[in-house]
């Protein structure tokens, strides 16, 4: 999936990862099938010792979980039955002998009474006084630890034979039947699906997922056997599972087919199999599915698990009229009724749940064949003149795959569809890639050279997919990473090769950044973090899966050299194809290359398995260089400051010097220790470590800033432009940090008016940007415009056209879109007279699409202006045209109107809900908007998260947003206490974490370099 070639920002968010230690065993019911089917009349609860016994289902030994779970219960009300039969056992001693029953106690009697009736009192007051609290080694979890995730019951009441959230291992899916029939009237669908599963134990159930489904009926046959048998099936939907109850044993070995029928409504969420409101001359709706990562449940039973693949043979009935697409190729087409058809796909290859798809719409292609392969790009009929950069783009990435890989694409067919309404960016489902319309589709009047970088990454990202991810999958979602940060890794690998004039690795660069402000965070997470929840699921999809998976490839590819990584690749692929993979699968298959010489693993686990990056401390004196790192970490109470020694990471150093600082001279050192000494064969007047950027650390020069800040001003040319923005970066941070100051950061930007490459300048507006932001909502405007003036002649000497480099007009679009809605020099001027003219021809006159946005921005200013921008938004027929007006409309300062999009937006129909999160981006950065959209989120949070799932990526973004600009005590006591007030799932979220953890950084920031700034400036 992409979720990040968007125009919001990344998501800040986090994980504490001691809370999601592996899923505690719990005892299995149905393991022995001794009883069936089980009837919670027939268990009982007899602890003995540190062994649960149900009756009639034998004992079961238990681990240390199940030990804390047999704690609790005894502090609750399962061991208090029998404590109290216990009990009652024990009074019964003393009604023995009737013959003393009158007689008056003895004092032993009096004390033993009491003793029992203190127990007694006791266990009362814990069931009572403690109802909601369960007791374990670590102390009371108040949730997730009751008795019915032991034993939960079933919706018809009766014990669902189950009770963890992963599937048991004991039945296999091997193939599947699945016919289905959306009604696009009435907005529902039938299903029925096969499945062929073979039995791994023997067993009595098979469980597997299934959401919101209306089942009707379940059996299931034997692979001998021609009769189905009618099946029990129970249903526990807090797990989103259902169990199908064998009528005999299933045995080891054997094939089974269970036949399941089953009706539901079309989603109105961006999951499971959806639909979209849309009118043309045929159709007004449009049906699709987003299955990754768990909804593929929610459109028919399945063993919803990355792991568990199968083959699939899928059967769509609809209108004759429309068109459906999936995976694999149509094989035929069968009339079924009036009016109606049925389209049958060939079987498709071994592959996860997740990845399967279909479409039912409307739609209209063009197509052309690349080594054997079928290449089709799809859009609604309007939208048809857009679709040639896409397919040319798609074939020659598919060609540079096949080659990089070795392996060919291994379908006939692959088509790449725009759909009218799509969350995220794109979804690499196998053979039938959905996009969202401005991630595919390009316009040649309308489209930047932003726009053109941002369809040409997705393409690359999703293609990349079919092999890592498609192919190759992931065992479990803790390794998303080797989907996620492998896919956009080779995004930017294919768009140097193949598109070298996009300078996608200054997108790259950028994007670390930016991973790297989330994960210097206290709330950020290991790229490799155990997950269970489907809530710890979502939050996977984050900047560090994504954007630091991808950076730590790169920084492993720069170290082994690219022809060894090429090959450990290629390796990796071959050893598990159509099969699944942990991240160590990857390091084994690198050390086969490295054969001894290197030991990639060790390497690479000091980065995957721990949280955050190393700061490296560099003091150079004469030709030594003394080296020393530690944990970079924002720490947001000084007096607790304790620096963690305890960690260390390996990592590959580069540098270059004053000696020779072209690219063959980059130098590289591997510091596995906290600190080393390299001696230059002569003394050098700079050096600059990490070497392009291509490692993931952060370096303080110490004394040598001085000759760094020196450099630049004398001859910046002298590193390179990715050198320069990493300096800039580095220092800010570093001020930030309090390990330098604030003052030498702005000595070292004073050499930017001598600056023209495009990687710097982001850098330094993302910076400055940052604290304008912060001065401007902290009511310090003078301040903040004088923070920008660094940029001042910059943004003067931009010119109003698509002239130049790809890179140059980028940057021209992002500090004229900047200038203009901050009303900075001449900007608005400029703008507003070209929107002028645009609205007097009625929107004909054709605008330069990279100064697009800028001149929207001006124009909506104006109440007339932003009422003509609505119109125009409203007829448009090129998505990259309407994303800018989108844009524009919402940095408006009529505070009715801001209130006026969210709402329509969050609706649906004037605006499509896939902006929402955009919208709320662009309000909440703006002194006018920032508090309306904070208040937008917590009126609207339910429907929010119904509508995006909770611990989505769109919830991470509205999250982090919408609290990203709070900078007081108050704020952070609102946001902190609103959260708690939700859910325990709301305010245990990552990003919710992060999101405290900015404002915290926000405030220390304030107080650390207001007054310092202002004098400074
Ligand atoms: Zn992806």
């Amino acid at each position: 999936m992409d979720c990040f070639k968007d125009r919001i920002q990344l998501p800040r968010n986090m994980i504490e990862n001691s809370m999601f230690e592996e899923e505690p065993d719990v005892v299995d019911l149905a393991k022995e099938p001794c009883i069936h089917p089980l009837d919670p009349d027939e268990v009982e609860y007899e602890p003995r010792s540190s062994r649960l016994l149900v009756r009639g289902l034998g004992e079961h030994e238990m681990d240390d979980d199940e030990e804390d779970y047999e704690s609790s219960a005894k502090l609750l009300g399962m061991s208090f039955m029998n404590r109290s039969s216990g009990l009652r056992n024990n009074m019964s001693v003393y009604r023995q002998n009737p013959n003393e029953s009158c007689s008056v106690p003895s004092t032993r009697t009096v004390v033993v009474c009491t003793v029992v009736l203190v127990i007694a009192v006791s266990l009362i007051m814990a069931i009572y006084l403690l109802p909601k609290c369960t007791f374990t080694k670590e102390g009371c979890y108040k949730k997730n630890h009751t008795m019915e995730l032991i034993y939960p019951l079933a919706t018809n009441g009766k014990l669902f034979p189950w009770a963890k959230i992963r599937l048991p291992p004991d039945v296999v899916p091997l193939h599947y039947d699945l016919v289905l029939q959306p009604n696009l009237t009435t907005l529902k669908f039938t299903g029925s699906v096969n499945i062929v599963v073979n039995v791994i134990q023997v067993t009595w159930k098979i469980v597997l997922h299934s959401s919101g489904l209306n089942i009707t009926k379940a059996t299931i046959t034997s692979a001998g056997g021609h009769q189905a048998k009618p099946a029990e099936f129970l249903e526990y939907p807090l797990h989103d599972q259902i169990a199908v109850m064998a009528p005999e044993a299933l045995l080891v070995g054997q094939n089974y087919t269970v036949n399941i029928e089953y009706s539901s409504n079309l989603s109105d969420t961006y999951y499971g199999f959806y639909k979209i409101s849309y009118k043309d001359e045929n159709s007004e709706w449009f049906a699709a599915t987003q299955f990754e990562p768990l909804a593929a449940r929610s459109a028919f039973p399945c063993f919803d698990e990355p792991a568990f693949k199968a083959t699939f043979l899928i059967k769509i009935k609809r209108d004759e009229k429309l068109l459906t697409l999936s995976n694999m190729p149509k094989k035929a087409t069968t009339p079924v009724t009036n009016g109606i058809v049925q389209d049958e796909f060939f079987v498709s290859l071994k592959m996860s749940t997740y990845l399967v798809a279909f479409v039912v719409a409307d739609l209209k292609n063009i197509s052309r064949e690349t080594n054997g392969s079928l290449v089709s790009i799809y859009a609604i009929p309007q939208h048809l003149n857009q679709v040639g950069y896409a397919l040319n783009t798609a074939v020659k990435l598919l060609e540079f795959y096949q080659e990089y890989f070795l392996i060919d694409y291994p379908l006939q067919k692959l088509d790449l569809v725009a759909i009218p309404d799509f969350q995220s960016g794109a979804m690499e489902n196998w053979g039938l890639i959905t996009f969202r319309e401005t991630a595919l589709l390009f316009d040649s009047n309308t489209s930047s050279a932003r726009d053109k970088k941002l369809i040409t990454a997705v393409i690359a990202h999703e293609l990349a997919h079919q092999w890592f991810g498609n192919l190759v999958t992931m065992g479990w979602w803790n390794d998303l990473w080797l989907n996620e940060g492998f896919a956009t890794f080779m995004e930017y690998v294919a768009m140097e090769e193949i598109f070298p004039e996009l300078h996608s690795d200054e997108d790259l660069l950028n994007l670390i950044f930016k991973a790297m402000m989330k994960d210097s965070l206290n709330s950020s997470h290991p790229v490799s973090s155990a997950v269970q929840s489907s809530e710890q699921i979502e939050e996977m999809f984050d900047a560090l899966s994504y954007i630091k998976g991808a950076s730590l490839l790169l920084m492993l590819k720069h170290y082994l050299t690219k022809d060894v990584f090429q090959a450990g690749i290629e390796v990796y692929l071959h050893n598990h194809n159509y099969g699944s993979a942990q991240s160590d699968d990857l390091w084994d298959s690198m050390n086969e290359i490295t054969n001894g010489t290197l030991d990639v693993k060790k390497l690479m686990k000091t980065w995957i398995l721990h949280k955050g990056f190393p700061l490296v401390t560099v003091v150079r004196k004469r030709n030594v260089i003394s080296i020393q790192q530690e944990k970079f970490l924002y720490h947001m109470e000084p007096e607790n400051w304790t620096s963690d020694t305890s960690y260390l990471w390996h990592i590959p150093l580069t540098y270059i010097t004053s000696s020779c600082n072209f690219t063959h001279c980059t130098n590289a050192y591997l510091l596995d220790q906290k600190s080393a000494v390299i001696e230059l064969p002569e003394e050098v007047e700079w050096i600059k470590f990490n070497v392009d950027m291509n490692g993931y650390y952060i370096v303080h020069y110490a004394e040598d800033w001085k000759t760094l800040i020196d450099l630049l001003k004398k001859n910046h040319t002298a590193l390179s432009p990715k050198d320069r923005a990493n300096l800039i970066n580095n220092i800010f941070n570093l001020a930030s940090l309090g390990k330098e100051s604030l003052e030498k950061a702005f000595e070292l930007i004073d050499y930017l008016n001598k600056e023209s490459s495009t990687a710097p300048l982001t850098q330094a507006l993302f910076q400055l940007s940052h604290i304008y932001s912060l001065l401007e909502k902290k009511g310090e405007q003078q301040l903040a415009v004088r923070v920008m003036h660094l940029l001042g002649d910059k943004i003067d000497q931009q010119r109003w056209t698509d002239d130049g480099t790809l890179s140059e007009r980028e940057l021209r679009s992002m500090l004229l879109a900047f200038a203009c809605t901050h009303d900075m020099r001449n900007c608005r001027a400029t703008a507003t007279e070209m929107f002028k003219k645009w609205m007097k021809s009625n929107g004909t006159m054709s605008l330069p699409s990279d100064v697009m946005k800028a001149i929207f921005i001006a124009g909506a200013k104006s109440s007339d202006g932003w009422e003509f921008l609505l119109k125009m938004y409203s007829s448009s027929v090129s998505e990259a045209e309407k994303s800018k007006m989108i844009e524009a409309l919402a940095t408006t300062e009529d505070v009715r109107k801001l209130i006026w999009l969210m709402q329509n937006s969050l609706e649906g129909k004037v605006i499509r809900a896939q902006e929402l999160s955009h919208i709320i981006s662009t309000v909440s950065q703006s002194l006018t908007g920032y508090l309306l959209a904070w208040d937008f989120v917590k009126e609207n949070w339910e429907k929010l998260t119904r509508k995006f799932h909770l611990g989505s990526y769109t919830i991470q973004n509205i999250i982090s947003l919408s609290t990203s600009q709070f900078a007081t005590k108050a704020h952070l006591l609102e946001v902190k206490s609103f959260f708690e007030s939700k859910s325990e799932e709301s305010s245990q979220l990552r990003c919710v974490k992060e999101a405290i953890d900015t404002i915290q950084l926000n405030i220390q920031w304030m107080e650390r370099n207001l007054a310092k700034l202002q004098e400074l400036l």
